[in-house]
């Protein structure tokens, strides 16, 4: 034996990541709440935070029931305390921003006391009969909305969009915006809209800088990349990059539906938020906010050291 003792470089070693961007069977993710608990623990995550998909006043396949939303909490302030030496547990919600009827300010929502949410928009106006328009539905209803609420008119739509965002911002202050360009998702190969012009680059940077004002965090999320339906994250880079020249921090989501996607896309998520220079992101830790350093195998574990967060 030549007495040699191999060490890897730090980049190389295995590091915990943490997830806010969970979907159970509380809405239309795929496994109960204490199943992604039990993957978490497995994969080393000292944190993990649960966003059902929130109630609507209108049904819908993926929203989590109104007359559900008790169990929910209940249940997470019970795996709370069962894991409370192993993994933090954190109770949020992705809410949609419909409009000024419904979005997170519902007292429904109110009464509980949430550790976070998620804002997203899924819905943008509605056909005529009435029916609310999902845009992240199958590509033949998102081009019969395109059709028939906006005329095939991409302006039209896209803006109205970043200005349903705008609203959810000004509005509701989300914790953390949700997959902010969500509205490119039918859009490979800029089939519809060309992300380079002008107009659009006005509509991103205005929304920005709504952001960055009200000191939301931008979830980067890597569903696109593990579910291959993009070639870019949600947002895409060249948006990270504007985001990271106004210092809004960020913070890295799977939008898990499977427990097995609690970290999918992470290693590529931090890779592009590295090569653009992001020094930190965000993690939820003994119920504070902070910035944290990663690598592209997690976060520096000296974040999750108790004795230094503790209060
Ligand atoms: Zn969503
Ligand atoms: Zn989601």
């Amino acid at each position: 034996m030549s007495g040699v003792v191999f060490s890897l470089p730090e980049s190389e070693y295995s590091m915990p990541w943490v997830n806010y961007h969970t979907h159970c069977h509380y809405c239309d993710g795929k496994a109960e709440l204490e199943a992604y608990l039990i993957k978490a623990i497995e994969k080393g995550f000292p944190a993990c935070g649960f966003s059902s998909h929130a109630p609507l006043p209108f049904a819908t396949t993926w929203n989590m029931k109104q007359e559900s939303l008790q169990d929910y909490v209940a249940e997470i302030s019970r795996l709370k305390e069962k894991y409370r030496d192993i993994i933090q547990v954190y109770l949020g919600l992705e809410v949609d921003y419909i409009d000024e009827s419904w979005s997170s300010r519902n007292a429904l929502f109110g009464k509980h006391s949430l550790d976070y949410y998620i804002g997203s928009i899924h819905f943008v106006d509605a056909f005529p009969d009435g029916t609310h328009w999902s845009i992240d539905g199958s590509p033949d209803l998102f081009f019969s909305g395109f059709e028939k609420i906006f005329k095939n008119n991409t302006q039209k739509l896209v803006k109205r969009y970043y200005q349903l965002i705008m609203e959810m911002i000004e509005n509701d202050h989300p914790t953390i915006i949700g997959h902010l360009d969500k509205i490119k998702m039918h859009n490979r190969h800029q089939f519809f809209l060309n992300e380079q012009e002008n107009w659009y680059h006005a509509c991103v940077e205005d929304a920005l800088d709504l952001i960055a004002y009200k000191e939301c965090i931008v979830e980067i999320n890597t569903r696109s990349i593990y579910r291959h339906n993009q070639d870019d994250l949600y947002p895409g880079e060249w948006i990270l990059k504007r985001i990271y020249s106004k210092n809004i921090p960020v913070i890295i989501n799977s939008d898990a539906h499977l427990t097995g996607e609690i970290d999918s896309g992470f290693t590529h998520a931090a890779a592009v938020l590295k090569r653009i220079g992001f020094k930190t992101i965000m993690v939820l830790w003994n119920n504070q906010w902070r910035e944290c350093a990663y690598s592209v195998t997690g976060i520096e574990e000296k974040a999750f050291s108790i004795n230094k967060w503790s209060r």
